[in-house]
């Protein structure tokens, strides 16, 4: 039988067909369910009086105690009857106005009686106003003892505009309440409700629209903010736990060595970090564990992933199978192509470069070796996913910048072989431990949390744009002494052709300054094709030009440690991590790099917040709790990544990392005595599981 909570939100007594429309176009509220769950943003304290005196415009909704010692009906300037109240308490006098039924509210309010008033001050004339206020009796107020913590509901002007209200909102959910009480079903354990003190679900979701009191409301806040994590914690541990149980990975033996030694002993001119050698451990042992690997490596802007890429396709490759390293831009896979072609130059290796620009002859050749079992590892952009690439064993994949890469694009990846191939993936946007928790949660993780030794850190400035002359003076300096320098526009999809208005403006600007043949300028935006790109790019890799004014196509992982200075143009308009991509393309040699960021003469609080933290900090893993703080996880790059989709109505990815690790510590003890959750007490936990990622689906459909 279907269960109630799916009826149409028509069917509730007090909607109807056209209340029924507003509330699905405007609230998203389409079942029962949706308005159970439609929870109030903010409570206001209805057991607060203001003093008149007190008021100001900035207060939010307020109440005040006092008497009418007048009404004065009249006319506003568009002829609209309206009613001006004269509304007094001990500290003063404020005017209360309604335009809409003027003449009844005249005939029943009482002069000289006790109201309580509730609403918001706003301001007209100089003077303080309330518009439209609610207006209660004061007995029945002090008689509606779980009136006074009041909910307000997010609205939109629509709904408003209809005489659609907080409190039509709540008559609602009060009727909804009446008719489903006493089938709303628990969802969590009733040990789990007891051992963690927490408020059954019938009360959480009663208390949180009329709260019995603060305490009671805390407690329905807390109990669903638990369960909503709990359960995406107990999802990502048990795909862990199924994929190690009964994935059987292909086994990699060190005894098998040879490449990977060759190219240790005889290839990198460097040692590898501590941080380095220990992540390389942790993905051995994973090789030979049996099971398949699925580890994301996150190390900041130049902490050496690439070594650690290389090296683990070389024990692959020694071990009998093929590897692909997948990069999100035809740069990058060109850059991986290069840099891994010149370090395996005299090893017995076949690399090959696979983008959307490599010609359909070589491509052909491509595929037949692949089949063939003759090339060892492939390099390429998302054309490596494409349906018709088969590999003859496929047994490692490496994903490198892996937040640009969807859920889909790497499950396809997966497919390319019978048994699931190893999967690295390596990120460059380090986030906070607790996010990474739940985003990459089913994952294991290692951090290269070390830069390799004699960076010097980078420089970074903040100046305005009417200071560029100085930027170009300085500019002249760096590239006098040898140095080469990146100017960065933004490029946002909404104003693209905007945008590359500036940018071509700014080149302008740039060749005045810097004229050729002294200067030579290299230029890489969208709308080039990707052999100029490639053309442009190898220019300032030959330093043929010293001057790379680009896009943020060069954003990832490009690397040319001759660069020793990142302009960033409008660098108000990009995300912090963004920035710390961008930085992190100079400072990769052994000269002191900078960085300069440009923007407009004003800043937002926000926009100034992230210019100076850029400014002073070079960690990439501050920079991103920062970013986090002022983003909210809503936006966090890689949001979908983790496969689930986050209905979060309580609790905050940001803030509640404290309950994260909690609710998680919690879910891998049960999974620890009851790894299948087979037995009867977990049953509960089975079924809510298959409910949520019904409703999941559901919704993805939808949306
Ligand atoms: P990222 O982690 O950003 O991908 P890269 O792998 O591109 O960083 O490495 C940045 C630079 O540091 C490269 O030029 C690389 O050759 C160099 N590098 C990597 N590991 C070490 C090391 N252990 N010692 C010195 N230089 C290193
Ligand atoms: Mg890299």
């Amino acid at each position: 039988m279907k269960n109630i909570l799916e009826n149409d939100i028509m069917y509730l007594s007090g909607v109807g067909p056209s209340k029924a429309k507003l509330l699905q176009q405007e609230l998203n509220i389409f079942t029962f369910k949706d308005l159970l769950y439609y929870f109030p943003y903010k409570y206001v304290d209805r057991s607060k009086v203001y003093q008149i005196n007190e008021l100001h415009k900035d207060l939010q909704y307020i109440q005040i105690k006092g008497t009418f010692i007048r009404l004065e009906e009249g006319k506003t300037l568009n002829g609209k009857r309206k009613l001006t109240g004269y509304f007094s308490d001990d500290s003063g006098i404020i005017e209360v106005l309604w335009f809409t039924n003027p003449k009844w509210l005249l005939s029943n309010l009482k002069l000289r009686k006790e109201y309580i008033l509730f609403g918001k001050p706003s301001i007209f004339a100089n003077r303080i106003n309330i518009v439209h206020p609610d207006i209660e009796d004061i007995e029945k107020w002090e008689n509606k003892i779980s009136n006074k913590i009041s909910p307000q509901y997010s609205l939109t002007e629509k709904t408003r505009n209809n005489n659609f209200t907080s409190k039509s909102i709540s008559k609602l959910v009060e009727n909804l309440i009446h008719s489903i009480e006493d089938k709303i079903e628990e969802t969590l354990p009733p040990y789990l409700i007891e051992n963690y003190h927490l408020l059954d679900l019938k009360n959480s979701l009663i208390n949180l629209h009329f709260p019995k009191d603060e305490k009671t409301l805390k407690k329905a806040e807390d109990r669903i903010k638990f369960e909503e994590l709990f359960y995406i914690q107990l999802e990502l541990l048990k795909a862990k736990i199924i994929r190690k149980e009964k994935t059987i990975g292909f086994v990699f033996h060190k005894s098998k060595d040879k490449l990977v030694r060759e190219c240790f002993f005889t290839k990198i001119p460097f040692q590898l970090t501590n941080a380095q050698t220990r992540v390389l451990r942790e993905i051995r042992s994973d090789f030979e564990s049996g099971k398949q690997t699925n580890r994301l490596i996150q190390g900041d802007v130049g902490s050496g992933k690439t070594m650690i890429a290389i090296l683990s396709a070389l024990i692959a490759i020694d071990n009998g199978f093929q590897t692909c390293l997948m990069a999100p831009t035809e740069i990058l896979a060109q850059q991986h192509f290069r840099s891994v072609s010149k370090l395996l130059d005299g090893l017995d290796v076949n690399v090959s470069l696979l983008t959307g620009s490599i010609k359909k002859k070589e491509r052909i050749k491509i595929h037949e070796n692949l089949i063939s079992g003759k090339l060892n590892l492939l390099i390429g952009t998302h054309a490596l996913i494409e349906d018709k690439i088969e590999f003859q064993n496929l047994g490692l994949v490496i994903i490198d910048e892996q937040h640009r890469f969807g859920v889909e694009q790497r499950a396809k990846l997966w497919k390319k072989n019978i048994s699931p191939p190893h999967i690295l993936v390596m990120t460059a946007t380090p986030i906070p431990r607790t996010l990474a928790m739940t985003l990459y949660g089913d994952l294991d993780i290692s951090v290269i949390d070390e830069l390799p030794p004699g960076r010097t850190p980078i420089i970074t400035q903040h100046y305005k744009d009417n200071q560029k002359t100085r930027v170009f003076e300085f500019m002249e300096k760096q590239i006098a002494e040898g140095h080469q320098v990146y100017v960065v526009y933004p490029l946002i999809k909404e104003s693209e052709s905007l945008d590359y208005k500036h940018l071509e403006k700014g080149v302008e600007i740039i060749k005045d300054y810097f004229p050729s043949p002294e200067y030579e300028i290299s230029v890489i935006h969208g709308k080039l094709k990707s052999a100029e790109k490639e053309a442009e790019m190898q220019k300032f890799i030959n330093k043929e030009t010293q001057i790379m004014v680009a896009t943020t196509v060069i954003e990832v992982g490009v690397d040319v440690p001759n660069a020793s200075l990142m302009i960033i143009e409008s660098a108000e308009r990009f995300g912090l991590s963004q920035l710390h991509q961008l930085r992190g393309r100079v400072g990769r040699g052994a000269n002191q790099s900078f960085c300069i960021l440009m923007t407009a003469d004003n800043l937002t609080d926000t926009g100034y917040k992230r210019i100076s933290t850029m400014v002073n900090s070079t960690d990439g893993f501050e920079i991103s709790e920062v970013d986090l703080q002022l983003r909210g996880p809503g936006d966090m790059e890689g949001k979908q990544q983790s496969g689930f989709v986050f209905d979060l109505k309580l609790a905050n990815l940001s803030k509640d990392g404290q309950l994260i690790q909690y609710v998680r510590n919690i879910a891998d003890e049960i999974l620890e005595l009851d790894p299948n959750l087979e037995k009867p007490e977990n049953l509960i936990l089975i079924n809510t599981l298959e409910n949520l990622k019904k409703y999941k689906t559901n919704f993805r459909e939808i949306s």
